[in-house]
């Protein structure tokens, strides 16, 4: 936690905490903050509040599982990548590892879709019920020092998502599907709008790649080696940005 992530309704005075305030933690976070920062009334934290600013806080007190904070928040959070991420729905484990990953990378819209090599049954995983699905957005916002959450929507039916939405996405940028059979090479330095499709842990079916090559996407790929989703993404993003 490289940052302790807060919430409006975390703040006691004053009530609104736009440029800062005192805080009362309990839970996670405070537990984090009494044993493994160890932190002592006095010390200074990185701390962000949620969709505004990042500072730091000055420990008040540690008492318990309860922990106050003097919060000063002074300066804006890093800026987001220009990227729509479109994901074919992986198994739970790797979803939330996933998106821990797109979100301490900066991505700030993603799509989770079907795709005829995601089994139907992951639509049910907890990971995607209610406020489960932002507890990965949270850990991702603190590993990487930032408060913009994700907006996340997930889409059931890949056809009517590729042939009717994707291409409203794509419009006035650029998009790519990467797909280990792609000849043309993953572009680098990218500063454009740009929606980036990643496919299943069984990989896209032929007819898909067509699909999406015919609403606006460029296959790409990053070489020989099979990547596992969660590398894929992380090398995808580290060479286009
Ligand atoms: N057997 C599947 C195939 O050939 O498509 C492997 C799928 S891979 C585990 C999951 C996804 O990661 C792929 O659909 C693709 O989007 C991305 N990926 C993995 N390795 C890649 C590579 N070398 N080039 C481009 N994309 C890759």
């Amino acid at each position: 936690m490289n940052l302790i992530l807060l919430f409006e309704a975390d703040f006691s005075a004053p009530a609104t905490g736009a440029a800062g305030g005192r805080v009362c933690l309990e839970g996670r976070r405070a537990s984090y903050i009494a044993s493994v920062h160890r932190a002592q009334p006095g010390d200074r934290l990185q701390v962000g509040l949620v969709g505004g600013r990042i500072g730091e806080g000055e420990v008040v007190s540690v008492a318990g599982d309860r922990v106050e904070l003097d919060v000063q928040l002074d300066r804006e959070p890093p800026a987001p990548l220009p990227l729509t991420l479109v994901l074919a729905l992986p198994r739970p484990l790797v979803l939330k590892r996933v998106l821990i990953a797109a979100t301490s990378l900066g991505c700030k819209r993603i799509y989770l879709i079907q795709s005829r090599r995601v089994e139907r049954s992951f639509w049910n995983s907890k990971v995607l019920r209610g406020d489960a699905l932002d507890e990965p957005l949270i850990l991702g916002l603190e590993q990487a020092v930032d408060t913009v959450m994700p907006r996340v929507e997930l889409r059931t039916r890949f056809k009517p998502f590729v042939e009717d939405e994707l291409p409203g996405l794509i419009a006035g940028g650029q998009a790519f599907v990467a797909h280990p059979e792609a000849d043309a090479p993953c572009p680098r330095d990218v500063k454009e709008p740009t929606t980036l499709v990643v496919g299943p842990e069984g990989g896209f079916v032929p007819y898909e790649i067509e699909k999406l090559e015919a609403a606006g996407c460029r296959g790409v790929g990053l070489g020989e080696r099979i990547l596992r989703v969660e590398t894929a993404l992380a090398v995808l993003l580290a060479r286009m940005f």
